[in-house]
């Protein structure tokens, strides 16, 4: 099958830009070769989105609810090929991407179908005499959505349903890594949105990305991505002071105290600090641990660690997959052999790319690193985890914040006292306790510091594609 149609005002029509070939990145074979859309047709759509706003906007959440439940539906009824696709393009093992990926973002446009019917608000009342006052929370206009390549269709989930669902229009661009899932959604769309409600289509970021983050009829941008798109993108957007919306990676310390449940946060690093390669912004990646319990711990994270499996997507045998890209995996070679080189670090699992095809990496415990070093600072993602012993909470605390991300965090004790204690200081935008990295459709995910600003799901993601407005009327 190809998915090789992008959506822009009602009608599926192919890319007029530059071709690139998209990569399965387990085998490096050439899935299809895509025309980005040129930038004519990303005016075409912004127009569209434009003209088709004031209709949307008015259409009651109901009914706008109702097609976000149609669209999950679709979803849920084509969870084998979008599973499959999302698999191929990405990497992901297909069961995982099957049976996990694709139930979790039919839940998100669930969700916001019915968080449209009930924003809440203050009370209307006459807070000046003879004056009734009401609050409207009304949407933006035009939106421009870009997503990563780590979680393609998830993102798009994320951002394309607060957005249809507040009453917004949208322009939506996928990673030019991983647009194929993205193209299928195009043709579900177009069987179930009013002509030009939602537009989607491919490019790079620089050009595409660009254009959509500076253009002048676009209202709000909403985009997960590296710290550095996060500020051209912003730069962008000063051009007519567009609102925008920001979810820009992790570097997630996960504190390990004396008196955790060490079996208990050895097992959740399988999962936490492998995931998806570890491609994960919440990847339990900075692992802080009590030096009274270190030598214990360590030797149970490796024994773990070691029974984890890398392999082809289609092997139900393989816990992860590739990274996604050659560029992508020479970046994590990079960061683990530099750490490797510090006289006072020990590899104790893998370290290494796994020879090819395909852009493996084996999954990494790199133990001993300080807090200043490289791999404790930067944002791998990848199949690394770094692991440094504290001596006391202060000291923890203070390491576990002296970072530039602030996304989430995760506290391992059996002491309730210290977990709340340690929650509340910790600057994340989520922490865990005595667990990590599951999410709550209802809960909010975004950042603080440089992991950027604005929240994902929950009902404060659908208020972040709104505006407050305050109507006041003379009562006499
Ligand atoms: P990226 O920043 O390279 O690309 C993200 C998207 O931005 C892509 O669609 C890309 O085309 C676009 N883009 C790139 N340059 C642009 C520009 N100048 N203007 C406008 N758009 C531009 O990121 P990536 O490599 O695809 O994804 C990995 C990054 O995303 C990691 O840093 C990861 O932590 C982060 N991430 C964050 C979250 C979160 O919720 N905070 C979730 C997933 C991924």
């Amino acid at each position: 099958m190809i998915y090789s149609e992008y959506l822009i005002d009602g009608e599926l029509v192919r890319g007029q830009g530059d071709e690139s070939p998209i990569l399965a990145p387990a085998d490096e074979r050439v899935l299809h070769v895509l025309a980005d859309a040129s930038p004519a047709q990303l005016d075409a759509a912004v127009d569209a989105a434009e003209l088709a706003f004031t209709g949307w906007a008015r259409t009651p959440p109901r009914q706008r609810g109702y097609l976000l439940l149609k669209l999950a539906e679709r979803i849920e009824a084509d969870a084998q090929a979008l599973g499959t696709l999302e698999s191929q393009n990405c990497g992901k093992p297909l069961q995982k991407a099957i049976g996990h990926e694709v139930p979790a973002v039919a839940d998100v446009f669930r969700f916001f179908a019915g968080a449209a019917r009930c924003l809440p608000g203050s009370a209307a009342g006459e807070y000046v005499a003879g004056s009734t006052s009401m609050i409207r929370r009304d949407p933006l206009g035009v939106v421009g959505l870009i997503a990563p390549w780590n979680y393609p269709l998830l993102m798009a989930a994320w951002k394309l349903a607060p957005a249809l669902a507040a009453g917004n229009t949208v322009v939506f661009k996928p990673s030019e890594l991983t647009p194929l899932s993205a193209l299928y959604l195009a043709r579900l769309c177009a069987e179930i949105f009013p002509r030009g409600v939602v537009n989607i289509l491919s490019g790079r970021g620089a050009t595409l990305g660009a254009q959509l983050s500076a253009h002048p009829k676009v209202r709000m941008v909403s985009v997960t991505g590296d710290i550095a798109t996060g500020q051209a993108v912003v730069r962008a957007a000063a051009g007519n002071l567009k609102r925008t919306h920001l979810e820009l990676g992790g570097k997630a310390p996960v504190l390990v105290f004396a008196d955790a449940d060490i079996p208990a946060a050895v097992r959740m690093m399988r999962t936490g600090g492998y995931y998806n390669a570890g491609q994960d912004c919440t990847a339990a990646c900075r692992v802080y641990v009590a030096e009274s319990v270190r030598e214990q711990f360590l030797e149970q994270l490796a024994a773990e660690v070691s029974t984890l499996r890398t392999g082809h997507p289609e092997d139900p045998a393989s816990d992860f997959g590739p990274l996604i890209s050659r560029r992508q995996q020479e970046r994590v070679q990079g960061f683990v052999e530099r750490a490797a080189a510090l006289a006072h670090s020990e590899v104790l699992v893998g370290g290494k790319v796994v020879d090819g095809p395909g852009f493996f990496f084996q999954p990494t415990v790199i133990a001993g690193v300080r807090q200043d070093d490289e791999i404790v600072q930067k944002e791998v993602f990848g199949p690394v985890v770094s692991v440094t012993a504290f001596d006391d909470e202060e000291q923890v605390l203070t390491w576990a914040n002296e970072s530039e991300y602030g996304l989430s965090a995760s506290v391992w004790t059996r002491d309730v006292k210290k977990a709340m204690r340690t929650a509340s200081q910790l600057q994340y935008g989520c922490v865990w306790v005595n667990q990590h990295m599951t999410l709550a459709t209802e809960m909010p995910h975004g950042g603080l510091r440089q992991s950027g600003y604005g929240k994902d799901l929950s009902l404060y993601g659908l208020e972040d594609y709104t505006s407050v407005r305050h109507i006041m009327i003379d009562i006499g």
